[in-house]
């Protein structure tokens, strides 16, 4: 099956926030020009026609603002009405307002933004006063009928308190999607708030247990994704898919990159909005060049591993951009991709064997993991994940 057709719209690199470990915030930032926007459309237009999801990204994307968004959504709405367009934002929520709530909420717009967990931590993390700033928008969101997740990045610092940051978004009642802490490519300390590929293995087996032992509580989006991925043999996120010529990221002077992560870097611009690019054309750019490069290295380098059918190597940026553009290897995350996946294989694997017939024995509540435990196992996450 094809990866999903993804456009990663960048309005502006601006961000009024300053997260210790963010690559991305250029304060005062230009924003995009809506000729930009209308460039998008005429370039979609003959590109490619499935459907596609249409991601708002930055920076801090609502600092474009009301008139950009007012006019920007009907143009993409409209214009590209053949690809069936669904939209999304990522945001840290500050500058939402009712009048923005109410843009978003006529496009049926799903909010993804940021939030480490407690107050103390978030702020720790994040600068003095974010998590307040951050609620406030989520409020105002939340009164206008759009529906939030929460992506809770783990660092270094964080993972270590990772019971009180779970209790957290139970106690809220807030999905979780978790990112670890990538090496930082504009510090002169990188590594000072990753989380290291060995910790962040350990995290993910203790996130599956939490999945499993608050069942009906908390949703963790990674974990659902780990266990779709092992259960159906596909990746069903980019991480975990070829996600080279099926996503693309558009900055706010209309250039185009392989993914949102390399907006800025000028290296990695495959060519810009204004010249309607075919896909050829993208493929056989330096950039291009490199994704497929990785592809291909993925094929060779993973062929022997089990999980390579559905993790492909990992992400792609995570393996070229620290290396300076170089192809040294895959994601860096392979050994907590292995450990994740090895486990819930060998779960799912122990919960067949000794399951009644037919998997009788895998409702919420009944025991997954062997006679007389109550515990829910893998096969119970599986069904309520494909009931959702
Ligand atoms: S480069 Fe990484 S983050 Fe970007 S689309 Fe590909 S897998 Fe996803
Ligand atoms: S787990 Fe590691 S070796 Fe296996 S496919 Fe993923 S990146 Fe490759």
């Amino acid at each position: 099956m094809k990866t999903p057709f993804h456009i990663m719209l960048i309005p502006t690199l601006g961000c009024p926030s300053n997260c210790k470990y963010c690559w991305s915030s250029e304060e005062g930032s230009p924003v995009m020009n809506i000729q930009v926007v209308k460039d998008v459309v005429s370039w979609l237009s003959d590109f490619r026609d499935d459907p596609v999801t249409i991601t708002f990204h930055g920076g801090e994307p609502l600092l474009a603002g009301p008139d950009f968004y007012r006019q920007a959504l009907p143009l993409l709405a409209q214009g590209l009405a053949k690809n069936k367009p669904s939209f999304a934002i990522q945001t840290n929520l500050w500058r939402m307002t009712p009048e923005l709530a109410d843009i978003f909420a006529e496009y049926h717009i799903p909010i993804g933004s940021s939030i480490d967990g407690p107050e103390d931590i978030t702020d720790y993390q994040r600068g003095d006063g974010y998590f307040q700033k951050t609620m406030a928008g989520y409020r105002v969101a939340r009164e206008h009928g759009l529906n939030i997740r929460f992506i809770c990045t783990f660092t270094g610092y964080s993972e270590k308190q990772r019971e009180s940051i779970v209790q957290f978004f139970i106690d809220q009642g807030f999905t979780m999607k978790l990112h670890p802490a990538l090496p930082s490519l504009r510090s002169e300390s990188p590594n000072e708030w990753a989380l290291a590929p060995e910790k962040f293995g350990d995290l993910l087996v203790y996130l599956l247990d939490q999945s499993l032992d608050h069942y009906h509580e908390i949703d963790i989006m990674n974990i659902n994704d780990l266990v779709r991925c092992v259960f159906t043999r596909r990746g069903n996120v980019c991480t975990f898919a070829d996600c080279m010529g099926n996503t693309y990221a558009i900055g706010p002077d209309g250039s185009i990159y392989p993914c949102y992560r390399f907006v800025g870097m000028d290296e990695y611009v495959m060519g810009n909005v204004r010249d309607r690019p075919t896909q050829k054309d993208l493929d056989e750019s330096k950039p291009g060049r490199l994704m497929n490069d990785f592809k291909a290295y993925v094929d060779t380098h993973c062929s022997s591993c089990s999980h390579n059918k559905y993790c492909r190597g990992g992400c792609p940026y995570n393996a070229i951009a620290p290396s300076g553009g170089e192809i040294t290897g895959v994601d860096p995350h392979c050994i907590a991709y292995k450990r994740i996946f090895d486990e819930i294989t060998d779960r799912m694997n122990t919960e067949m064997f000794e399951a009644p017939p037919m998997f009788g024995g895998f409702g919420p509540g009944q025991t997954g993991t062997g006679m007389g435990k109550t515990k829910p196992g893998i096969m119970a996450l599986m069904q309520k994940i494909a009931l959702q």
